[in-house]
Order: C-alpha cells, then structure tokens, then sequence
C-alpha cells in the first residue's frame, strides 16, 4: 500500500453535488419550476472580510461565511466551520444539507452553515479567541435564538461556541445560551451533545445491519478521519462489538487487519503525536487506501467529495455510513448503487449532532436541562423513526437511501413552503 498522506481532494463543486442530488429528487417527486427555483437557491449569503490583531501585533485580515439555505419550517440551524479550504459554494452545500437533515429528523429548524477561511491550528488560542469573538459580532446581525443557532463543525468545539455565546451576550447585555448549540455544560450545554454526532452513526449503523439482517457484532470498520465524529463513532462502535480495523486523519491512517484495539490508547497517541498514525504499531496507509479496505463497514467521517466516480468502483465494503456531510459524489453514488453497495446517507447517518443540538435549544428555552440518559434516549427514538420512515420509502419506490432520504426531506420542505405561502 503507498504511504501518501493527505486525501486527494477531487475537483468536484459541494454545491453543485448537492444540487444535482436535490434536482433527481425533484425529478422524482415532480415539483414545479417554481418551487424548485425557492429550493435551488440559498436565501441569504453574507459574506465578511474582517481584521484580527495578531499576537505580534499585526493585524490580518481573514474572509468568513454564513448562509441560510431555508427557513420554511423554522429558525435555521448548522455548524461554523475554519478551515483553510472553506469557499462560498461548500457552505452553501452545506447549509443546503442542513435543511434537508433536519426535515429528515423532523425538527422545526431550516438549514444553515458558516464559515472561516482558517487553519485553526497555526493559531495561538488568544487569537483563535479574537477570531472568534470578531466574527461572531460581524453574524450578529444574522444569529440570535429565533433566528440563526449555530453549532461546531470542523475546526471548531466546544470552547468556540462558548466565545460565541459570551460575545452574543455581551452585545445584548444579558446571557443567552440558546444563540448557539454544542457549548460547554456549565454554560447551557447539552449532556451528550459532544458525543451525539457520533452515537448518531452508532445508531443509524445498528439499524442498518438489522435491516440489512447482518451482525454488528464482530463487523470490521475503517473510519476516515478521527476527529469529533470519527473517534467518538469509532469508540461507540467499539464497545457494540465491532471490529475496528482503520482509522486515519489529514495525515494518513492505520490499518491492522485483526483489529486497533484500544479506541482511547490511539486518541491518547493522537494527542501526544499531534497526528493518528505516528507511534502506532498498525500498518501506514494513506486515507485512499482506508477507503478501499476489505471491510464490512466504511464510515467516511472527515470532509466532502471523498468518495468519487475515479475511486467508487474500489470500494470494496458492502456497506457505507456516511458520517461527514456530503462524502460522497453523485457520479460515486451511481457507481455505488451498481456495486449493491447500501449507503446510509449523511442527512441520516449523521443527524444525532443536530438532534442533540435541538434539545441543547429546547432546555436552554425551558432553563430546565436532562439527564444524559434521557438525552441518549431520545436521540436514538428519533434516529430509528427517521429510519424508518426512509426504509418505507425505500420499499416502497425501489430507490436508494439517499434518494428515499431526500424525497421525505424534501416533501416536508415543500409542504412548509406550500402552507406558508409567497409573502407578500
Ligand atoms: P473535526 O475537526 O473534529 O475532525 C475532522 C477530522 O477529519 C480530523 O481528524 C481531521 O484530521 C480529518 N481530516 C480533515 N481533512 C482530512 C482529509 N483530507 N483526509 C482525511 N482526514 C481528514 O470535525 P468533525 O466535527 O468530526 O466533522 C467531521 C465531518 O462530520 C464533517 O463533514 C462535518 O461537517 C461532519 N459533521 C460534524 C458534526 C458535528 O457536530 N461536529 C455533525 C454532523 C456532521
């Protein structure tokens, strides 16, 4: 196997992936010019150049994002993103993906996303703070409980979203903890929420080898990318009995065939190493080669675009549970569906982040916050209904998940644009 390090990111365009994606469904369902023209565009894109003073003294000037894709079923929800990589047209994907995972799970969110062109980590933490705090007066325009709630994605946690808050709140002269999700327990918090994009996969895989009448138990997994999603999917999948075999992040990954053993050990590396593969005994293997592992189970959990039409018909796992947002291509999709391959798609798979963070918003309205067992239980009541109400629809039409998923996501948007009405 080569040792090449970072993923080769394909040329592919998120945004037109995902309008591609949403016009077969349009197809399928048979809307009009009119409402397929709402659907297609983004209601609102602010863009932002703003100034942070650095350590040194000098003072850089960084571009950030935040789109609103729809907001037809209600206040509009999704993560911030820094990366170096961020453009206008990933977050308008990405805020596009929002509306639709939301009306899969059925929460009274429509769909946005955010983001910083930034490589969090050639930042010191004064700055990343500065940054943060910058950027979150400049969308202060757009956020605010009612209105915008937004939650970490990658390159940003718990302790970004705390800034948030404190900014928000400060610029109101009160505290208000339901401006963003994904904050710290003693803030407003929710039990859980680190956890629950993760346990989300656990759920919605669980669910799929029932469907599929295959075992969980004993079932080898390769994760790409062990961040957030990734390491908590991969540590939940773990203790369910599955066989984690790979695992990787920006730098490469790891590969033993009769397991990596220990979840926690190699997150302990990782922060010792500052990358997964360094100081681990399991084989070297690019993030290409994990994606192409003899496995059972694949969860893409790093970032968009990477499972395309030039690698698809390497994929050799019978099943793909997709824990980023929009890892796979339409082209890869197509190919995918030939090979039988069963795909549990990132509107669905990975909905538990944003499910926690609508309860998060519910205890922070009510002040009134819940156990973490309560917190998981109902996460995995609606992660099974969505499953359910997406199988029947598979059943009934003979399409794929994906497909299945975006005709109940989609429908329910149309039918909260319908009822609404064309103001004025
Ligand atoms: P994170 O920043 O915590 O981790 C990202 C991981 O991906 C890191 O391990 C990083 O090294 C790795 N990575 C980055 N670029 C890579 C590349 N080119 N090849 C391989 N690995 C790479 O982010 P996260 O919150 O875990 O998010 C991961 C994905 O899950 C994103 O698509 C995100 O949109 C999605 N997601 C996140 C949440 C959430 O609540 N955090 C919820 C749902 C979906």
């Amino acid at each position: 196997m080569t040792n090449a390090s970072v993923a080769e990111r394909p040329a592919s365009n998120a945004f037109e992936d995902a309008l591609r994606q949403f016009d077969a469904v349009a197809d399928r369902l048979g809307l009009d010019a009119g409402m397929r023209d709402i659907l297609r565009h983004c209601k609102r894109e602010f863009t932002v150049n703003f100034p942070v003073q650095m350590d040194d003294g000098s003072v850089r000037v960084f571009t950030g994002y935040r789109v609103h894709h729809n907001e037809a079923r209600g206040p509009v929800k999704g993560g911030l993103r820094y990366s170096a990589n961020v453009t206008l047209d990933e977050v308008r994907a990405l805020s596009m993906w929002m509306t639709w995972k939301c009306a899969v799970a059925n929460l009274p969110y429509g769909g946005a996303k955010g983001g910083v062109i930034v490589d969090p980590r050639t930042l010191s933490k004064r700055e990343l703070e500065r940054l943060t705090r910058r950027f979150a007066a400049e969308i202060g325009l757009l956020i605010g409980p009612d209105e915008d709630v937004p939650a970490p994605d990658m390159g940003t946690d718990a302790q970004v979203m705390a800034w948030i808050m404190d900014t928000y709140s400060m610029m109101h002269g009160h505290s208000v903890p339901a401006v963003v999700t994904g904050k710290p327990v003693t803030i407003g918090g929710s039990s859980g929420r680190v956890e629950a994009p993760g346990r989300g996969v656990l759920f919605a895989t669980q669910k799929a080898c029932a469907y599929r009448g295959v075992p969980l138990a004993g079932a080898s997994v390769a994760i790409q990318g062990f961040g957030n999603v990734g390491s908590t999917a991969a540590k939940l999948l773990d203790d369910a009995g599955a066989k984690i075999v790979a695992v990787s992040d920006t730098n490469g990954g790891i590969y033993k065939p009769d397991g990596l053993g220990d979840i926690d050990a190699i997150l302990a590396l990782k922060h010792e190493h500052g990358f997964v593969p360094d100081g681990h005994p399991g084989e070297h293997i690019s993030n290409a080669d994990l994606l192409e592992l003899p496995v059972d189970i694949l969860v893409p959990a790093a970032l968009e675009g990477q499972i395309h039409a030039r690698n698809a018909d390497r994929v050799r796992a019978p099943m793909i549970v997709e824990g980023a947002n929009g890892p796979t291509t339409p082209e890869a999709d197509a190919i995918l569906d030939e090979k039988g391959v069963f795909v549990v798609p990132d509107i669905l798979a990975n909905a538990g982040g944003v499910v926690v963070s609508y309860f998060e918003w519910v205890q922070d309205l009510q002040s009134f916050f819940w156990e973490e067992d309560e917190v998981n239980a109902r996460l995995r009541r609606i992660i099974d209904r969505a499953f359910d109400e997406v199988t029947a629809i598979r059943d009934a039409e003979s399409c794929t998940m994906r497909e299945a998923a975006y005709m109940l996501a989609v429908r329910r948007v149309v039918e909260a644009t319908q009822v609404r009405g064309i103001f004025p």
